[in-house]
């Protein structure tokens, strides 16, 4: 049973040992008690890795003049999407860099289609836009937006370059969430010098915004960014801030990452052992995703088999639902027990 009241103490946030399998297995428990052993199963397409931005952590940032740069065909992405993805993937996630011209040329277009197409539900990554392009994703059909707010101080948040401020960041998440959208959030964890007490303030931020799910990504130092020669970090932190945000909020949709895989053996089976219910399948063309590199050029691509496989493994099922028509449910739900 979760306490509605649950904050994590520094023992859960940055423990081992027994400790820590006590709560992986709190955590376990509360994604089953919510949402038996469902797991969702989304498909993401890199569209562009063109970004405005300058982030220290990613190795799209613009100042990466190492970088070949592309920006896919919106008609193959339809075709691959429409005719060749697996029976399991209800969800497509629709990412890029910080690319206003492919969120038109190719983002948009694509949405159109897949509406028309396919009852897939439909979530964009692709930084921050203006109020305009916000609508205009919506009114195409997307429903749901990820944008993470990466560290929760505005001072780290400022250090690594992240997209204009931190205020800035957390106006974009709420407008966002006023306007109809189900957004989900992120941060990292294991940078350099980050503490217990900052993994802490991650979540105490994550949990005060108007959100739907979050993820915890692991620092791994990324090839030509200005932090390269940072250690990657324990994946223990990020497990462990997993676990926090599932007793935290129970009804979160919590991700499985791929770069846990990077951080450390079966990393992405040991997501879904510490409260995460979303797992993404790479669907981006392979000669495209070698140039989207957040990370590392090999970066740890989870196929359709390695996510069907991790989910077996773990005695899970693919679910039937869409992450979509979960919200859509979730929020009658919420409309009923209003009073008129
Ligand atoms: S994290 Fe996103 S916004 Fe920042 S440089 Fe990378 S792709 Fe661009």
């Amino acid at each position: 049973m979760v306490s509605p009241s649950y904050f994590p103490g520094e023992p859960d946030l940055i423990g081992n040992g027994t400790h820590q399998a006590a709560l992986h297995e709190r955590a376990r428990a509360a994604t089953r008690e919510q949402f038996g052993r469902g797991v969702f199963v989304r498909a993401v397409v890199e569209v562009s890795n063109f970004c405005r931005e300058n982030c220290a952590y990613c190795g799209m940032r613009r100042d990466n003049r190492a970088l070949h740069r592309y920006r896919a065909q919106h008609e193959q992405l339809a075709e691959l999407l429409i005719e060749h993805r697996p029976a399991s993937v209800t969800d497509v996630n629709i990412q890029a860099g910080e690319d206003p011209v492919a969120v038109r040329k190719i983002v948009l277009p694509l949405i159109r289609t897949l509406r028309r197409e396919t009852s897939l539900g439909i979530s964009v990554c692709l930084g921050s836009l203006t109020p305009e392009l916000y609508a205009e994703l919506f009114a195409a059909g997307a429903s749901i937006y990820i944008m993470k707010f990466e560290v929760g101080d505005a001072a780290s948040y400022e250090r690594l370059e992240a997209p204009g401020t931190l205020t800035e960041r957390l106006r974009h998440i709420r407008h966002l969430a006023a306007n109809g959208w189900k957004v989900s959030s992120g941060f990292i964890a294991g940078l350099r010098g980050q503490t217990a007490a900052d993994l802490a303030q991650n979540l105490r931020l994550a949990d005060e915004l108007p959100l739907h799910g979050c993820s915890v990504s692991p620092f791994v130092p990324g090839e030509n960014t200005p932090l390269a020669g940072d250690p990657t970090s324990n994946a223990n932190w990020t497990l462990n801030c997993m676990a926090a945000l599932r007793l935290m909020r129970p009804d979160w949709v919590i991700p499985a990452v791929s770069a846990l895989n990077l951080a450390v053996d079966d990393g992405y089976r040991r997501g879904l052992r510490a409260g995460a219910n979303l797992t993404t399948m790479n669907l981006t063309p392979t000669d495209l995703r070698e140039d989207y590199v957040i990370y590392k050029r090999e970066r740890f691509i989870m196929t359709e088999e390695r996510v069907l496989n991790a989910i077996a493994a773990e005695g899970l099922t693919p679910s039937r639902q869409s992450l979509a028509d979960f919200y859509r449910g979730a929020a009658r739900e919420v409309a009923a027990t209003v009073p008129a």
